[in-house]
């Protein structure tokens, strides 16, 4: 059994739907290791300001071709005391995409930087269609920077978006996490669901799962009590839930395989629930705390 990773669950393809469908929310937060997220949240911010809607820059129109990668402004060097350089700087030209990260001789993203990124995206935007701010490393945001920025997400200017790029999600606050959708990158490519280097919500899962046989169905039905509240970001985090469970799932079975037991007919049918639940979430807006539940409810039940 392969575990499929599903061209419509790919971040990339998430960000481009919202765009065709026309859902933008106000704040996203997109978190994982490596250069995909941040290059990820450039490519959304630029799909963003594209005259044609399609959720990928057509690099045709005047916006793509203002936006487009610029060896100049992206060479800038920022500062966060603004000293030696910029506090943000934009992507290619274009004057409503905005990008800021720690400057190389800075410890943290400062309030400064935040402070003028705020003041930016409260001008409106030049062009006339949206404005844009990445915060690329967002992990480097010290609380007082984060609590200044979540004024921004609790009221945010109309037609702007906010873009947070982190390698992982503990080191924002939790009132920021719960006002942006959350996009998270597969922390499971390559070195898989036990990594060390996992994310404290992957980690967790993984836990709930070792133990689900000795789960009473209170237990499980507590454990899914998190993903209730705002739709956007428990649907995100459900998501996770199902990509762990697949995974999960097709270990039982290998496990299962070089123990010379061959993969019972009910994890294979779990296996095709999940895809199921995964459907329902995102085709049929199923209520994420009841997909949870379905979910380790039915996990039990399979491998019990
Ligand atoms: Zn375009």
């Amino acid at each position: 059994m392969q575990h499929e990773i599903h061209r419509e669950n790919h971040p990339a393809e998430i960000l481009g739907r919202s765009i065709r469908n026309d859902r933008v929310h106000s704040s996203y937060l997109l978190t994982g290791a490596g250069d995909l997220p941040s290059t990820t949240a450039r490519d959304f911010a630029r799909a963003l300001v594209c005259r044609d809607g399609q959720g990928v820059a057509c690099e045709n129109c005047d916006p793509c071709r203002r936006s487009r990668e610029d060896p100049e402004t992206e060479g800038i060097v920022l500062d966060g005391k603004g000293k030696r350089g910029p506090t943000y700087r934009h992507v290619g030209d274009h004057p409503d995409l905005l990008w800021v990260e720690r400057g190389p001789e800075d410890t943290r993203i400062s309030i400064g930087q935040v402070r003028d990124i705020q003041a930016a995206l409260r001008l409106g935007a030049n062009e006339g269609g949206r404005r844009v701010a990445v915060i690329n490393g967002a992990e480097w945001l010290n609380p007082q920077a984060q609590n200044a920025l979540l004024r921004l997400l609790e009221e945010p200017p109309p037609g702007t978006n906010l873009v947070l790029v982190a390698s992982r999600a503990s080191a924002i606050l939790a009132t920021i996490r719960s006002r942006s959708v959350r996009i998270r990158f597969p922390a499971t490519s390559g070195a898989g669901i036990r990594d060390p280097d996992a994310s404290e919500e992957v980690t967790l899962i993984v836990q709930t799962l070792d133990a689900i046989r000795d789960h009473s169905v209170g237990q499980l039905l507590d454990f899914a009590e998190q993903y209730r509240g705002a739709r956007a970001p428990a649907a995100e985090s459900v998501t996770e839930l199902i990509d762990v469970s697949a995974e999960w799932l097709c270990e039982e079975v290998k496990t299962r395989v070089a123990h010379g037991v061959s993969p019972s007919s009910r994890s294979l049918d779990a296996h095709r629930s999940l895809q199921q639940l995964r459907r329902d979430l995102i085709q049929r807006n199923a209520n994420p705390q009841m997909v949870a539940e379905r979910l380790l409810l039915g996990l039990r039940d399979s491998v019990g």
